[in-house]
């Protein structure tokens, strides 16, 4: 009998979630004992054989371009590589230039195993990008592969209706959300609790939004529910609405927190709210006010949690004014309402409507605001030393 081919997947800190979906995909779809699956933690891991997959983010592309200069290097054109992903999808040709023999873009599914099943079984496939087509249901693959190799958290909806300017997940995933179904939901969590797992967290752009139409208003029947199977599958320790995935302002009520605090074991609640300014939230397309982000912040406080509120720096074409209403409205969250801020610079993505604008410059007051509140451990995200560099990039 043939040895099984070599597929290794490049894990690493951020791809955990990417990496089991695609390993999942592979037990499904493939012959048992057709590949060996390997999970390459450290670059000196990987031996050259077979294919070698690559899962990234855009702010990983120019690590994940060093990475394969290095196998490159090593193991000349015997290197078979393919990437996928957030980045491979919103810049193919620009992604095959790093030096990958294939790109997928869009959601894995057939086609990639069908790569991977050819390469297995010794079929030639010509360089290229592999475009996925259509969006398939969220039960149609476990959210991470039923042998145990890889345990993730459990993504419960895809699909974002929202487009906010500078997000690449409406791009990749499209507008229309699509919700895991409560059997799928059962059925990954007793599988877990029986191989000793007993702790979730979910992914979903907008984790109040499970089960309703537009994932962007909620329905509590079906968080409830959520939450109950996942609890009677035997998982004790539930995290909703917090890291990884964060809730949209308008879908905060005191109804969902109290669920959240009946069922969860989170003391914070995550959620975006971007900029203080109006006129910035329109730019980016944000949808929401900056005083429903306010009456968000206000009820999470009021129901007992910790907010957690995003803010990104640096939009294209912010002026002073912009900042100093988002440095107020910050200063009003962290005082009145304990909040933590969690501090993004702006980065211009590749397949947004935001692609090649330019960031905006800190100015001195905004340096200093997130220099005091990360010295008071009231920010995350950002520190001083990063400004300094962005700063140097940026001049
Ligand atoms: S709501 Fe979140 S996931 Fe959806 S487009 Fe905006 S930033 Fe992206």
């Amino acid at each position: 009998m043939p040895r099984p081919f070599p597929v290794s997947l490049r894990l690493d800190k951020k791809n955990r979630n990417s990496i089991a979906a695609l390993l999942s995909v592979l037990e499904d779809e493939l012959p048992s004992k057709l590949i060996e699956p390997r999970l390459i933690e450290q670059t000196e891991d990987f031996d050259g054989d077979g294919l070698l997959v690559c899962s990234f983010m855009s702010c990983a592309r120019t690590r994940a371009a060093s990475e394969l200069a290095a196998w490159r290097a090593r193991f000349g054109d015997r290197l078979q590589a393919i990437a996928g992903g957030c980045h491979a999808s919103a810049d193919p040709a620009g992604t095959l230039a790093l030096g990958f023999r294939w790109v997928a873009t869009g959601e894995a599914g057939t086609g990639f195993a069908q790569l991977v099943r050819d390469l297995a079984e010794g079929r030639h496939r010509e360089p290229g990008v592999l475009v996925a087509g259509g969006a398939p249901p969220l039960d149609r693959y476990p959210p991470w592969p039923a042998s145990g190799r890889l345990f993730a958290h459990v993504e419960i909806t895809r699909g974002c209706p929202m487009a906010c300017a500078f997000c690449q997940t409406p791009r990749l995933f499209g507008r229309t959300p699509r919700h895991r179904s409560l059997e799928s939901i059962r059925r990954t969590f007793e599988h877990a609790a029986a191989t000793g797992h007993r702790y979730t967290r979910f992914v979903a752009p907008n984790a109040f939004g499970y089960g309703s139409r537009d994932a962007i208003h909620s329905e509590p029947a079906a968080i409830e529910a959520l939450l109950t199977t996942t609890r009677t599958a035997g998982i004790e320790e539930i995290y909703l609405g917090t890291f990884p995935s964060e809730v949209w302002p308008t879908s905060v009520t005191p109804e969902l927190l109290q669920l959240v605090k009946d069922h969860c074991a989170n003391r914070s609640i995550a959620l975006g709210l971007q900029s203080g300014s109006a006129d910035v939230l329109r730019a980016i397309r944000r949808g929401h006010t900056v005083e429903q982000g306010v009456a968000a912040v206000r009820a999470i406080a009021q129901a007992g949690f910790v907010p957690k509120v995003d803010f990104i720096f640096g939009f294209p074409g912010e002026s002073d004014a912009d900042r100093e209403k988002t440095r107020t409205l910050i200063a009003h969250l962290v005082t009145d309402y304990g909040a933590t801020i969690h501090a993004h610079l702006f980065e211009p993505l590749p397949g947004t409507p935001l692609a090649g604008a330019t960031p905006s410059a800190l100015d001195g007051p905004t340096r200093a605001l997130i220099a005091e509140l990360a010295g008071s451990r009231r920010l995350t995200g950002l520190d001083a030393s990063e400004l300094d560099e962005v700063d140097d990039e940026r001049d």
